[in-house]
């Protein structure tokens, strides 16, 4: 087994090295720091975050740089301000030992010019996001002209960001002669293709499958009802009562809306997402790295670059459009050898996406039922039994009470005493799970157990199951109120923020549109639109005949070939536009 020290890397970065704690090199560490220390060729690594890629390009550049010169000879790029924080500490961690490092971190959505004041001093090292870098350059106030080494971190998600002209850019600004690094999670088509115009002959290292997750992960899920998600969401985190993870969610609004209930709910939750300043998001990270958040949910954009490597579960509120971004999320957990659990609440349309995510993570996503109240209850009272257990107890403190109390409670049993404690922290628990229904979706989304879905073998993903039933509602806004079917979601989603409505067929007329929710929704629908507004007209919603209603489930099984945006029908405009198969809502 390969150790620190069997690498031909300087007594001075060793130590660095055992100062922080590293005992066995990790497995990408072990492939690129050799090969790295010895050769000036390109390198392309595929790996995961939480792999130990930092240290992996870290440790050589530092031994290969020179802290004499004075101009800059490494440029780090990575997707997010924290990112850049981390990669940069982290460099200084390995660097205590050495000769002295200038590293610094140049990142927007901060006071530019204490950077620029930085950069006139001699920096060895920059790690930027590339907006910044970029503005850098071209205010003439960053030369990277004396460049040997260019480390693109986290590539794809930079791509995935629009940074590509910026990337782009960045690198004209660099010499001819020099070392590229690129990591990434995954392998993009954009990707492959930067490596072909920018690399030349690279070495390409990955760890594990492609575009695998971490092997530390496991990957669960549960079959919920849509309107029973946020329901199924707490009775995980009960039952996980030291759970310390990520809940994404798709949209601003959801992700506020989750963690407010959360909040009023009792757990331990915030939200961090694209609408928070810089300040308010840094109190948001804070309180989560100190764990006074348990609970942080997060669109992705906004998750980018937390660096938390003790998270026990990532939880996919709703599934991203993107398999890559599956990727990314549940490589959130099981980081720095720990162990962790990435859970799908899997409902509506989003069951047809499992397959393919096995497939890239190449591992099977292993089906559990949402915990009834029961064994929800007996999870936290042995987690009551364990802080008990553990608790200290300070004889001396407490010799000079004890005498009066255990004079007041001799008159109880022992039996009666732990009953009079229990119900004491708990009976808010007792009854919030009394008579607590089973949550579960009825039926399943595949049967494991006969090898095929229950979409019939199809693969399509499409359950044969017991059918949801939709009421059908017309709506005064067509294609003359510009209104697609997206936009039409985004009005239902407007009006019913409290909700989480499941919406089925979309149809959009000239003058008018007609729309599904699920049954039981139907209520919220009716009382949601008064006096709703769609710019300075009246919003009108009504109810329309089930028969019709009927008629356009009839051709659900078709539906399935819908694009997803909606296209126009072909047969001229009076024809409804092609809506949504059976979608839900907040996209
Ligand atoms: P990274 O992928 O570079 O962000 O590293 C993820 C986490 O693993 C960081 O907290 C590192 O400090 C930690 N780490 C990196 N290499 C090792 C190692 N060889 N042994 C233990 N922890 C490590």
């Amino acid at each position: 087994m390969a150790m620190f020290k069997d690498f031909d890397l300087h007594a001075d970065i060793l130590r660095g090295v055992e100062k922080l704690g590293f005992e066995k090199p990790t497995e990408i560490q072990k492939e690129a720091i050799p090969y790295l220390l010895e050769s000036d060729q390109d390198l392309i690594a595929l790996a995961q975050t939480g792999t130990g890629k930092t240290a992996a390009f870290g440790l050589p550049l530092l031994q290969k740089i020179g802290s004499k010169e004075s101009d800059v000879q490494a440029i780090i790029l990575c997707p997010t301000r924290e990112l850049c924080m981390q990669l940069a500490k982290d460099l200084e961690s390995y660097s205590k030992f050495m000769d002295r490092f200038n590293i610094l971190a140049v990142y927007g959505g901060t006071d530019i010019s204490k950077q620029i004041k930085s950069l006139r001093g001699s920096i060895h090292i920059v790690v930027g996001t590339p907006g910044r870098t970029l503005d850098l350059i071209k205010r003439r106030k960053l030369n990277l002209q004396a460049v040997k080494f260019v480390v693109f971190d986290e590539a794809d998600e930079m791509l995935s960001m629009g940074f590509k002209d910026d990337m782009d850019a960045i690198l004209e600004a660099t010499p001819e002669e020099k070392q590229t690094l690129l990591f990434s999670a995954t392998m993009p088509a954009e990707i492959a293709k930067m490596t072909k115009r920018y690399m030349r002959n690279p070495k390409e290292i990955s760890i594990g499958h492609k575009n695998s997750g971490t092997k530390n992960v496991e990957h669960h899920y549960y079959d919920v009802p849509g309107r029973k998600k946020y329901e199924a969401l707490k009775r995980i985190a009960d039952i996980n009562p030291l759970i310390y993870g990520i809940v994404f969610c798709r949209t601003r609004a959801e992700t506020k809306d989750i963690a407010e209930r959360l909040g009023n709910d009792g757990y331990s939750s915030d939200a961090i997402h694209g609408d928070l300043s810089q300040s308010q998001r840094d109190s948001v990270m804070q309180r989560f790295r100190g764990k006074q958040i348990q609970l942080l949910v997060a669109t992705d954009v906004a998750a980018r670059g937390i660096d938390v490597d003790s998270l026990t579960h990532v939880i996919n509120y709703n599934l991203p459009d993107e398999l890559a971004t599956y990727t990314h999320r549940s490589g959130r957990t099981g980081r720095a050898n720990n162990e962790g659990v990435s859970i799908i609440l899997l409902s509506g349309r989003d069951r047809s996406k499992l397959r393919g995510i096995e497939k890239k993570i190449g591992q099977q996503v292993i089906k559990q039922q949402i915990p009834s109240g029961k064994q929800v209850v007996k999870a936290q009272l042995d987690k009551l039994i364990d802080r008990l257990e553990k608790a200290e107890v300070n004889e001396n403190e407490l010799q000079e009470y004890l005498p009066e109390i255990l004079q007041r409670l001799n008159v109880y049993s022992k039996e009666d005493i732990i009953k009079q404690f229990i119900s004491l922290e708990f009976n808010r628990f007792l009854q919030y799970y009394k008579n607590s229904d089973d949550i579960n979706s009825k039926g399943s989304s595949r049967d494991r157990d006969r090898g095929r879905g229950d979409d019939g073998g199809r693969g399509d993903g499409y359950r044969t199951g017991p059918r949801k039933r939709y009421s059908r509602f017309y709506i005064n806004l067509g294609e003359k109120s510009k209104v697609n079917p997206q936009k039409l979601l985004a009005v239902i989603n407007k009006f019913t923020p409290e909700h989480s409505i499941e919406v089925g067929k979309i149809e959009i007329l000239s003058a008018f549109s007609f729309f599904e929710v699920d049954e039981t929704q139907a209520n919220v629908i009716n009382s949601a639109f008064k006096d709703a507004k769609f710019g300075n007209a009246d919003i009108v919603v009504k109810p329309v005949a089930a028969s019709k209603s009927k008629e356009s489930r009839g051709s659900r099984g078709r539906d399935r070939n819908r694009g997803r945006g909606g296209r126009r029908s072909e047969r001229g405009p009076r024809k409804p536009h092609r809506g949504k198969g059976n979608s839900s809502r907040r996209r």
